[in-house]
């Protein structure tokens, strides 16, 4: 028997962050009193009508044209029947036939590869309330009923753990940049089920799947799936069939486990909701929304490498998170003329330094204007590489200016030829046996003599110049 390919799809929820419910004015917030924030209308009271939050309607768009899929003039609210105490109406207002939008894609990076991730569709639905189990008591909380979601549903494009991962993060990186969600898992913004199956290589149709409800964070979804994969790669090995279910992941053993076979399956008896007139979206107002979008982070990453002299890989890490990008922009705004060393400083430095302290780079003691000081710094001569860092440090501590650090700490570099001079040639008065070698053909030794003048000028000494008087000095 062969290897075996997964094939996976992945069905995500995104909440959206605006101020108030899909269908009433109820405030959304997070962490409330539980059941301060309802209203007849998210409490399932018969009477109460639902009206269409615009906002939401918006963002839902504008979520649909940053992910390129077509958004369609005619959508259609329908309700969705299930039991559960959580849900007093007894349905889920969502969309079935006629979804927002349909066919979009993904691209994401595996291996240095890009993989294009089709997006079957994006539809908009309210979330459901919670239920909390305590003490021997459920409890109901309806604060979080009404909340406007996006399904968002993958075809089943992805080959691997990582692939989903990847998938995930640049779903939540773009609706961060769109500035319609914050899509943090932790606080279940982003909420995401995994389909997967099996299917030797090289065969085209598709496997029986099994989906994986509920998973929590980047780093579950991959593990999920890899265990996943070892799982039915075992049956499948020894002949066995995969039964067609729905399984839930254990943070705790790193496996999935049956939730309920297909037999429990629901039928939801999906119908229009007569209280929710057809959404009409008008062309212009597409195009409008359209025009209004930020710059994505495919296009950003393009354009750094193209316009400002970027490799793709510090493009890449710069992009990937909105605050990054906006900070080395900023940088540059502040000094234009070297982006690449400024992507370096925040690469190399930056990001190391803030993720060591624990600290967002919006909340960075090093501002962008200091970082492009830095490099401005290094750029005009005044300070060497090395005593950077050293300002860097200092900038990072106490948040002075790279400027101001120079000026107390007496840091400038010394260019001065005279006054090297003079120090070049202590060095060498104090060390014959070293300038005897050299002139006997050991010219690695410079090295050495650079580092005495490095060592008592305190790395002040411009390098340059100090490289220039020695061959001088030592020619003859
Ligand atoms: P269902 O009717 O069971 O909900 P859908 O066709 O609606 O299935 O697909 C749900 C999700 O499962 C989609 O993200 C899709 O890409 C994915 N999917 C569908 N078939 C497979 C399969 N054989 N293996 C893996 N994923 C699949
Ligand atoms: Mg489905
Ligand atoms: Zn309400």
């Amino acid at each position: 028997m062969g290897e075996f390919e997964p094939v996976i799809g992945l069905e995500v929820h995104v909440q959206m962050s605006t101020k108030t419910k899909c269908f009433c004015s109820c405030r959304v917030e997070f962490g409330a009193e539980p059941n301060s924030n309802v209203c007849p209308v998210c409490l399932g009271m018969p009477g109460s009508l639902p009206v269409l939050n615009r906002k939401a309607l918006e963002y839902a768009i504008k979520a649909s044209l940053a992910l390129n899929c077509k958004v369609h003039n005619l959508s259609v609210f329908a309700r969705k029947n299930y039991f559960y105490p959580d849900l007093p109406k007894g349905y889920q207002i969502s969309q079935y036939d006629k979804p927002l939008a349909t066919d979009g894609y993904i691209d994401i990076k595996v291996n240095g590869k890009v993989e294009r991730i089709r997006i079957h569709r994006l539809h908009m639905e309210e979330d459901a309330g919670k239920t909390i189990h305590e003490g021997g008591y459920s409890y109901v909380d309806l604060n979080r009923a009404g909340t406007p979601l996006m399904e968002i549903v993958s075809e089943p494009d992805i080959r691997s753990a990582v692939g989903a991962r990847l998938y995930l993060e640049k779903l939540r990186n773009i609706m961060r940049y769109i500035g319609v969600s914050d899509a943090d898992m932790e606080k279940g913004q982003l909420r995401c089920d995994v389909n997967i199956s099996l299917r030797p290589k090289g065969e085209e149709t598709f496997g029986t799947k099994v989906e994986i409800k509920n998973i929590n964070s980047f780093r579950f979804v991959q593990k999920a799936i890899e265990y996943e994969i070892e799982r039915q790669t075992k049956i499948l090995k020894k002949g066995g069939e995969i039964v067609q279910e729905t399984r839930l992941f254990d943070e705790k053993t790193g496996k999935t486990f049956t939730m309920r076979t297909k037999e429990e399956a629901h039928d939801y008896r999906y119908f229009p909701d007569p209280d929710l007139i057809p959404v009409r979206i008008t062309s212009d107002f597409i195009q409008q929304i359209k025009d209004s979008l930020p710059e994505l982070p495919d296009d950003k990453e393009k354009r750094y490498v193209k316009e400002l002299g970027l490799t793709e890989y510090d493009a890449e890490v710069l992009v990937a998170d909105r605050d990054r990008a906006e900070f080395f922009e900023l940088s540059v705004k502040h000094y234009p003329k070297n982006p690449k060393s400024i992507a370096n400083w925040i690469i190399n430095e930056l990001l190391g330094k803030l993720n060591e302290a624990g600290i967002e780079i919006s909340e960075s003691p090093v501002k962008p204007e200091h970082i492009a000081q830095i490099v401005e710094l290094i750029d005009s001569g005044a300070i060497s590489t090395k005593i950077a860092k050293e300002v860097f440090e200092e900038t990072f501590e106490t948040g002075k200016e790279p400027k101001q650090v120079v000026e107390e700490k007496g840091l400038k570099q010394v260019s001065d030829e005279g006054e090297i001079r003079k120090i070049v040639e202590k060095i060498l008065s104090e060390h014959p046996a070293e300038v005897e070698k050299y002139k006997s053909g050991n010219t690695k030794l410079i090295g050495f003599f650079v580092g005495q003048v490095m060592k008592a000028t305190k790395g002040k000494a411009n390098p340059k110049v100090v490289n220039k008087i020695l061959s001088e000095l030592l020619k003859d």
